[in-house]
């Protein structure tokens, strides 16, 4: 406790310290990484990265940039500096529990909104997941909690949210967060409407439950504002609708467990990706669970850690962990190993088509966490599916920009780009798995861990 006369003076020593310090802005300088910028080229080693308030001021080697007097140093030798990760499908709104019905029923917007989105931007964020585009939603709520987060009143990444999906008709109790279009111009209006509240981006899922006009009239208002739409692709009717009214990507490997993709949905999307002046059509398969599911049933670890509790309330995360207690009954599961069998092929057939593969997870379905969904796509895709390091990490940085039309502020570490930059210590092109544990996040200059 300070007596009456301590507290003024130490109040006027405070006064002027804080006054110092927004007048000459703070630098903070990361010192001897090893940076993987998110451009594609070699590491630089001995790396220097400045950043001064939310920027990036300047980067450079231990060499060729000195670090200005007074800067705080922060000591990377021996880390892999990275730009902070995107995850392209998320759901902030679900947590893990493996049933939806009681969860839908259970949970409602205003709890979404204070607890459970909150929660797992919290938990993204801490993962070293600086931006990500959250799909499906309650409209106010998704706006809300992207809002708080970005006037930093509470921690995550920054979000790209679409609100409700739109669809054919919403599934019965799913009404918040699913908007069912009838006719051309009612699929016109609700995406006028998502658009007027300021969402980022439109998610159109059972498209092939559409008709044409409808699907025509979501995705023309959906460009009218500037909104990218993004297309489920479960059905292969759905693929060819999506391709055919120009969507400009679609989610998951889809096709059940079919084996690969039919002939001509291959040839269509060689006819888009072809089309330059569109730019290049996006992809997010978000493949992992199926490679880990039968691992994880049998080593559920990831269940017992109490990680993923963090920043849940008690009596939400007590709910979720009753409903994994058999985590190999899952009905909404049973058929992943089945898929499991066939889904690297159909990743690889993607692949030759010239689409540009994005890094997401699905994070917050049954049994997947948000502190840990995002790093284990980038191992399956290196480990597994054979992808390179540096590209699976660009699909993780610099292709989210770019498909977000933000790679003028996000995306690679580079002078006046915003600095989302994490570090873990190891050579993460070496051992992506190492992204498990990201020692050091910051987001637009703030330092979260
Ligand atoms: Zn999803």
């Amino acid at each position: 406790m300070l007596n009456a006369r301590l507290r003024l003076p130490v109040l006027c020593f405070l006064s002027s310290v804080l006054w110092v310090a927004s007048a000459t802005a703070k630098v903070t300088a990361l010192v001897g990484g090893r940076l993987i910028d998110g451009w594609g080229g070699a590491p630089v080693n001995h790396s220097v990265i400045l950043i001064e308030g939310e920027r990036i001021k300047a980067v450079g080697t231990v060499e060729s940039l000195p670090v200005p007097a007074g800067a705080e140093v922060i000591d990377c030798r021996g880390m892999s500096i990275l730009p902070g990760l995107w995850d392209c499908h998320v759901h902030t709104m679900l947590l893990g529990h493996s049933d939806y019905t009681h969860w839908d029923a259970t949970y409602k917007p205003d709890r979404l909104e204070k607890d459970v989105m909150p929660a797992a931007a919290h938990q993204l964020l801490n993962a070293g997941i600086t931006s990500a585009v959250d799909l499906g939603a309650p409209l106010a709520a998704s706006i809300n909690v992207r809002d708080r987060i970005a006037r930093g009143e509470i921690p995550g990444p920054t979000l790209y949210v679409s609100g409700p999906f739109i669809q054919h008709a919403p599934y019965p109790g799913t009404e918040e967060f699913r908007w069912g279009v009838s006719g051309a111009a009612d699929a016109r209006a609700k995406v006028k409407k998502l658009a007027d509240a300021g969402v980022n981006v439109i998610k159109l899922i059972d498209q092939d439950q559409m008709t044409g006009e409808e699907v025509e009239a979501v995705v023309a208002e959906a460009h009218a504002h500037k909104l990218p739409v993004v297309a489920h692709a479960h059905r292969p009717d759905e693929i060819r609708i999506g391709l055919k009214y120009g969507v400009d990507r679609f989610e998951h490997t889809g096709l059940a467990t079919a084996p690969e993709y039919p002939a001509d949905i291959m040839a269509s999307i060689q006819e888009r990706t072809a089309k330059m002046a569109l730019g290049p059509l996006y992809w997010c398969p978000t493949i992992e669970g199926f490679f880990n599911y039968d691992y994880q049933v049998g080593n559920p670890l990831h269940i017992e850690d109490p990680a993923w509790r963090q920043f849940v309330p008690a009596d939400i995360a007590d709910d979720i962990a009753g409903s994994l207690k058999n985590p190999g009954w899952l009905a909404y599961y049973q058929i992943t190993p089945l898929r499991a069998k066939t889904s690297a092929s159909k990743f690889a057939q993607l692949q030759k088509t010239g689409l540009v593969l994005l890094i997401g997870t699905d994070s917050g379905i049954p049994m997947k966490f948000h502190n840990q969904s995002t790093w284990r796509e980038l191992d399956i895709w290196v480990n597994k599916l054979g992808v390179d390091p540096m590209t699976a990490i660009r699909a993780a940085t610099y292709w989210p920009a770019v498909s977000m039309k933000v790679d003028g502020d996000y995306g690679t570490i580079q002078a006046g780009k915003f600095a989302d930059i994490i570090a873990v210590k190891g050579d993460v092109l070496r051992y992506i798995d190492l992204l498990q544990r990201v020692d050091l996040v910051i987001k637009h200059g703030q330092r979260y861990k």
